[in-house]
């Protein structure tokens, strides 16, 4: 079985970051596993600025931002295409095109990132229609197929995240109906409302919950509750934004891993991740447990 000092689960940018680190700081057998076809993580499919300040002090894209972390990569081991399955003691079960095979590490860094609440967890009524997704899968079809998948959506949620919708919806020239929070404010730090109401041109309805999705075969309409009173408003897709869970399935077997970036603790941003693969790959080549 093939063995490397560390493997680093996820070819995000705190797994190329960290990768990058280890080997500016002489740490040799790195191997950085990526299930993808092409490292980058999520900033792959951001296609809206907002990337790249804080580790190369420019304002990128997500795809530009990716594209500069497979350069900054190039000459290290990043295997893409390759999916863990699961983890048991210090061996990793993971898949690719040729099948299934194992390699052994010394130290496992789990860098799967984060993702957003799909439908199904919100417990929300009513049909299955097409034209539902997250922003995540929003920005599949828009950035990398180039597919409009609806025209008048609405967004629900009001994390920074739903602003990442509206600006993806954009690209297209889709026109959100309006931006739905059950919280009494937006959760967006700053003046959330102001930006998404005067310079996007998106209502956003507070105190307001989605109740049911209507619709044959793509959605027609979705019901929502505001001031105890319920109503129907006519749509033709419905944006799941945030509520981040941690990609953390590998975890089952409670195996002997360093957690690195948007897996664990608080959302962070792309540059905080960056950072993050940084400092911990300090960590590791000072022997740090
Ligand atoms: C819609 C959206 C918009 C955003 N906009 C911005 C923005 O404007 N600016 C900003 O700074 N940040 C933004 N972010 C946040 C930013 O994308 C994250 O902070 C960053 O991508 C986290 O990096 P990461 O490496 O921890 O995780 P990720 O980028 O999620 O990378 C994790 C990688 O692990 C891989 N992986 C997962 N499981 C496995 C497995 N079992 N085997 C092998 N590989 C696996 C995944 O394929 C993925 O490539 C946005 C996020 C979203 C969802």
């Amino acid at each position: 079985m093939e063995r490397r000092d560390i493997v680093i689960i996820g070819g995000g940018p705190t797994g190329l970051s960290m990768a990058r680190r280890l080997n500016q700081l002489g740490v040799a057998s790195v191997t950085v596993l990526e299930r993808e076809s092409l490292a980058g993580g999520i900033p792959r499919h951001c296609g809206h600025l907002g990337f790249g300040w804080q580790s190369h002090r420019r304002v990128w894209t997500g795809p530009r931002f990716a594209a500069r972390l497979r350069k900054d990569t190039a000459s290290l081991d990043v295997r893409t295409g390759h999916t863990v399955l699961g983890i048991e003691g210090d061996v990793l079960h993971v898949q690719n095109a040729d099948g299934l095979f194992d390699i052994a590490a010394s130290r496992i860094v789990l860098a799967t990132g984060t993702r957003e609440t799909p439908r199904a967890p919100r417990f929300v009524g009513g049909a299955r229609p097409k034209g539902v997704m997250t922003t995540g899968a929003l920005q599949g079809h828009v950035y990398l197929e180039h597919w409009k998948p609806f025209s008048r959506p609405l967004i629900i949620g009001s994390e920074w995240v739903s602003f990442s919708a509206i600006l993806t919806c954009r690209h297209l020239g889709i026109r959100p109906v309006a931006m739905l929070e059950a919280g009494v404010t937006v959760k967006a730090p700053g003046p959330g409302a102001l930006i998404a109401q005067r310079l996007f041109g998106v209502p956003v309805w507070t105190e307001t919950k989605l109740i049911a999705i209507d619709g044959l075969s793509q959605v027609e309409s979705v019901e929502i509750e505001w001031a105890g009173k319920r109503e129907h408003v006519s749509c033709d897709g419905v944006i799941f934004t945030g509520e981040f869970v941690p990609e953390a399935a590998l975890l089952a077997n409670k195996p002997a891993v360093t957690l690195a970036g948007n897996v664990h603790g608080e959302l962070k941003t792309s540059g905080q991740c960056w950072q993050e693969g940084r400092e911990i790959a300090g960590m590791i080549a000072k022997g740090t447990p």
